[in-house]
């Protein structure tokens, strides 16, 4: 348990998320961690594993000198990342992009090494990534994307909690009717949009029939769209039809993912796959020539140290798919996997620095966003080759322009005068699908 003592709301809600950044298996734990705040003598107190670090708060911008003494105490403690600094929010490439575009890359650089307390190291990595983002953005920020949502899966894999139907063919129907019902009733007029993205879940679990009838309405309402995205998440799914019918539908990329190629951990995960499955289905897809195949993995499963896991992405780098994508191992509620289950074996920093020596040579990182619970206080990162980086990706993560949602809790992101507006569909499936046959 993380307890934050003698703070106004506003420092104590900064201090239990720096806390839980770099402690993260305390937020749930039986020993807690205290911080208190002395506020007449100028004292930070942390109460960690029954010791006790004072550390004194500089005079000055209070809010700020105290989170930096908070942050010295937690690097000492902690084998988590240390290049975020103070920042504990999803989106620092946003703010990252903000910077540079108002102040230049040396002033950004500046900002987010003195004020947000970055290694040097990171802030040039993300400032790196805003960089290569910035002709798209300034491209496609006055257009749109749509987003399809399709909530079902073949079997629930234990690290996921996402809300999602396993197995419900009952569902699968009436969500399908449901769907295209809400796509075609579409009122807006607008020209094409810059990406279309099929997510889920496992679109390719509701079969051939149903996702025709998705894939259809989408075509005749959004027309082409310069990349078009569907997640086959599970290989299983991959028969030569199944690709057929996404490239007749002018998909551009598909995104195919193996998370591991260890056989052990695939089990242990509920994958109900197997490696070879994830060779042959990558094989298939290749013959039938999408601009861009995605590969997600993730880094901290339970069972896999340093080593399997850059043993799976030396695999990865052989097949050289056009996007990799990493997710530090995100343990959320509604996951049947526990924190208890992980181990903290490796330096996370390091362990990246590896990985940019393996991929560095054919890929570049393109769009990078961290979570709340985040394995190590790492940070999910986009491997793009020369030319392949998504767009979706870069336009959903840096919120940089309308994206229109269809399906079982998706949510738009709609423009609202200076702003935007975040509005999200029923998240109850049989009210979704009661509400939008009509
Ligand atoms: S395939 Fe994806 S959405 Fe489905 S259970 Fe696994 S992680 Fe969750």
């Amino acid at each position: 348990m993380i307890i934050v003592e003698n703070f106004s709301e506003k420092y104590r809600h900064a201090c239990f998320e720096l806390i839980r950044a770099y402690l993260p298996d305390k937020e749930f734990s039986n020993d807690s961690v205290i911080l208190r705040y002395d506020n007449r003598n100028s004292y930070l107190c942390l109460i960690y594993e029954e010791k006790i670090y004072n550390v004194f708060v500089k005079q000055g911008d209070e809010f700020f000198e105290i989170r930096k003494s908070l942050f010295e105490i937690l690097k000492q403690l902690t084998k988590c990342s240390k290049k975020w600094g103070l920042l504990t929010g999803i989106r620092p490439t946003k703010l990252a992009y903000n910077l540079y575009k108002k102040h230049g890359y040396d002033c950004a650089l500046k900002n987010l090494v003195e004020d947000r307390l970055m290694s040097t190291e990171g802030a040039n990595e993300i400032l790196d990534i805003v960089e290569r983002q910035d002709e798209l953005i300034e491209r496609h920020k006055n257009g749109y994307s749509v987003y399809v949502h399709i909530p079902f899966c073949r079997s629930k894999c234990s690290y996921c909690s996402f809300h999602t139907y396993v197995n419900a063919y009952d569902l699968h129907e009436p969500y399908t009717k449901a769907l295209v019902n809400e796509i075609s009733g579409f009122k807006k007029k607008l020209r094409e949009p810059s990406a279309i993205y099929v997510g889920g879940g496992t679109p390719t679990s509701i079969g051939l029939y149903n996702l025709s009838l998705i894939l259809s309405a989408i075509s005749a309402k959004f027309g082409k769209a310069q990349e078009f995205t569907v997640e086959c998440g599970r290989p299983e799914d991959l028969t030569d039809e199944m690709l057929k019918l996404l490239k007749s539908f002018g998909v551009t990329r598909i995104s195919i993912n193996p998370q591991t190629f260890k056989s052990e951990s695939l089990r242990s995960l509920s994958r109900n796959h197997t490696v070879d499955d994830i060779y042959a289905a990558y094989n298939r897809a290749r013959r039938v020539s999408f601009d861009s195949i995605n590969m997600d993995f993730i880094l901290g499963l339970p069972g896999e140290g340093k080593d399997t896991i850059i043993n799976s992405l030396k695999i990865a780098n052989q097949l050289k798919p056009d996007n990799i994508t990493l997710h530090a191992l995100a343990i959320k509620n509604g996951s049947k996997m526990i924190r208890q289950d992980l181990e903290y074996k490796f330096d996370l920093d390091r362990l990246y620095s590896e990985i940019d020596e393996l991929l560095g040579l054919d890929y570049k990182k393109y769009y990078l966003y961290r979570q709340k619970r985040i394995y190590q206080n790492g940070e999910n990162i986009g491997y793009a080759l020369d030319k392949k980086m998504c767009l979706y990706n870069i336009m959903m993560i840096e919120e940089a322009q309308e994206i229109y949602a269809f399906g079982m809790g998706a949510s738009s992101r709609l423009k609202r005068n200076d702003g935007f507006e975040t509005r999200t569909n029923y998240r109850d499936i049989d009210y979704y699908i009661k509400k939008v046959r009509k």
